[in-house]
């Protein structure tokens, strides 16, 4: 017996998850949609980022 070629068709779920959290939102702190920060898995603004860096642990860079 000739071993048949099974040729499986290759239906694997290509879930497209899409990581868009929060860029409609802006600034999880004021909602400034302007110089949002995501850089540390974070979404402030730069000014809100400024504030918080220190809590952070973030030096402050003048
Ligand atoms: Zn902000």
């Amino acid at each position: 017996m000739n071993a048949a070629a099974t040729t499986r068709t290759g239906t694997e779920e290509q879930t497209q998850k899409k990581k868009v959290f929060g860029h409609k939102r802006g600034c999880e702190r004021c909602g400034r949609k302007r110089g949002i920060i995501r850089r540390y898995g974070l979404h402030l603004c730069r000014q809100c980022f400024r504030e918080i860096a220190p809590e952070l642990g973030f030096k402050k860079y003048s």
